[in-house]
């Protein structure tokens, strides 16, 4: 597979990067060239990882000049095939990953700021900034696996977005090589600075396809003094969102996260990850998970209170408040292992969608309906981040199911789910980007003159069409 790339090219890799950022045992490299739900397969001759920009910017300098496709990979915890290379002897693509830029360079607590490169583990700069007495707000599953740069650029989201917003709103200042190899110094803290086009926004979300993130100034907030974390059952999503509406009007900016998980995919958590139990007696159809933040010291007083008035109304049949930091984990493991549990059961057609909160019981009534007329015995998986109208909707398919068919059934029923989602005004794609996976989709979906300007971006900041070549667009 080195074949891709001539020996002068790999020689010249190893003058800038040395031996020890470049990968080129295949062992080494095989991890790196599938998804993490086997989805994508690709193939690449080498992993380079430059120690710095200016490493990072004579790589990409030479891959312009050889017209070498470059994919950045984080931590490959991404779910549309974004970071995966599919080089060819014609077009050679090889891996640039920030792994050895993993420093937190400054953490300016006066400022609530944070500077880390892409490198670092977001759990590593959620631990920064704890160390700091202060919180950065951005959390999901991946979190010990994932890194700053991949999060900027699919513009994660996960489970605190209704209280801090996605990763676009927590990105302060980028440092980004570009394409030919020039270094944009972006890393801002400021609150306040109109000077033109904010072009940090370009990179966020845009998955490496316009430059390579080295490093980036994030928002940090107050850490909340009191914490307080429920499971509860509701009778469905209707009920959820109710009990939504009322929790925002009770609680405020208080709460962080409110989650939705019916009952197969609790079933599948209960089933596959060990250790796991329901708090919850009675087999509920759906649960919420919600947690509160609190700037005094009586999250769980404020919680308890909310939650008995809602048992009183009828609006949450069952629920339990975690006692301590032991059961909040305990609680979250069961959320958080969904995705897990969802793999380790089998093959499935997995949605992400978006739509207004106003529209889910809708979407979801009408999307199950499509699904079972396509797949009668499928099985629906539906959990989300409920506050966000965001919700993970998938279809399991019965065991045994070949890879061949599950592609052909994923694009006829994903079109049909995405469908229902554009007429509710939702969108087909609410956190985990398009990657290669929803090219079609945004091709079919988007709005064309937006489509068109994407290509005139990419267009001019990529003329050479090297970064992450084949993600986006068809
Ligand atoms: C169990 C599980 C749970 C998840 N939960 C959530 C969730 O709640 N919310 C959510 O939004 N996502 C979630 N994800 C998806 C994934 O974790 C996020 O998309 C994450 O932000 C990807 O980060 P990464 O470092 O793994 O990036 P990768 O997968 O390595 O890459 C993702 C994209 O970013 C590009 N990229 C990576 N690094 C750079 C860089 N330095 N410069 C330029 N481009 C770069 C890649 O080319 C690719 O296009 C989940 C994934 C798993 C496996």
């Amino acid at each position: 597979m080195a074949d891709d790339l001539s020996s002068s090219v790999l020689d010249r890799f190893n003058a800038v990067v040395g031996s020890v950022g470049l990968v080129t045992d295949q062992e080494e490299l095989d991890p790196c060239l599938a998804e993490w739900r086997g989805l994508f397969h690709g193939r690449a001759p080498v992993l380079v990882a430059p120690a710095n920009k200016e490493e990072a910017a004579e790589i990409l300098s030479i891959c312009q000049h050889e017209r070498i496709g470059v994919v950045p990979q984080g931590g490959n915890t991404g779910l549309a095939g974004g970071a995966i290379p599919h080089s060819t002897p014609e077009f050679p693509q090889i891996l640039i990953s920030a792994r050895r830029m993993n420093r937190i360079r400054d953490l300016d607590a006066a400022n609530y700021t944070v500077t880390a490169e892409a490198g670092c583990l977001l759990s590593a700069v959620q631990a920064a900034a704890e160390e700091g007495d202060r919180l950065f707000p951005l959390s999901l599953a991946a979190e010990g696996s994932c890194q700053l740069g991949g999060n900027i650029s699919t513009n994660a989201g996960g489970t605190n977005v209704l209280r801090y917003g996605n990763t676009r709103d927590l990105v302060m200042g980028l440092e980004v090589v570009l394409a030919d190899g020039r270094i944009i110094d972006g890393l801002s803290g400021l609150r306040k600075d109109n000077t033109g086009y904010d072009l940090k926004q370009l990179f966020i979300g845009a998955e490496g396809t316009l430059g390579f993130i080295t490093a980036a100034t994030c928002k940090l907030f107050p850490r909340p003094r009191s914490v307080a974390t429920a499971l509860v059952a509701v009778s469905d999503p209707t009920a959820a969102i109710e009990l939504y509406g009322e929790a925002r009007r009770a609680l405020g900016d208080q709460l962080n996260a409110f989650e939705l998980i019916g009952r197969v995919a609790m079933d599948l958590v209960l089933t596959h990850i060990p250790g796991t139990s329901d708090p919850l007696s009675g087999s509920p159809d759906w649960y919420v998970l919600m947690e509160l933040g609190s700037a005094g010291p009586d999250a769980d007083a404020v919680l308890q209170a909310f939650l008995s008035a809602a048992i009183d109304k009828g609006r949450v049949q069952d629920g339990v408040l975690a006692q301590s930091g032991m059961q909040r984990d305990a609680l979250w493991r069961l959320r958080h292992s969904i995705s897990e549990a969802e793999k380790k059961a089998g093959v499935g057609i997995k949605h992400d969608i978006s739509v207004p909160l106003s529209a889910v019981a809708q979407f979801l009534e009408r999307a199950e309906a499509l699904a079972t007329r396509r797949i009668p015995d499928v099985v629906v998986v539906t959990f989300g981040h409920l506050g966000d109208g965001n919700l993970h909707f998938s279809l399991n398919l019965p065991a045994g199911t070949d890879a061949a068919t599950l592609m052909k059934l994923w694009d006829s029923v994903s079109r049909d789910v995405h469908t229902v989602a554009a007429e509710l005004g939702g969108s087909f794609s609410a956190e985990h980007g398009i990657g290669t996976l929803k090219r079609h989709e945004l091709q079919r979906l988007a709005d064309p003159v937006a489509l068109d300007l994407m290509r005139t971006i990419k267009a001019a900041l990529d003329p050479a069409g090297i970064m992450n070549p084949g993600k986006l667009f068809l």
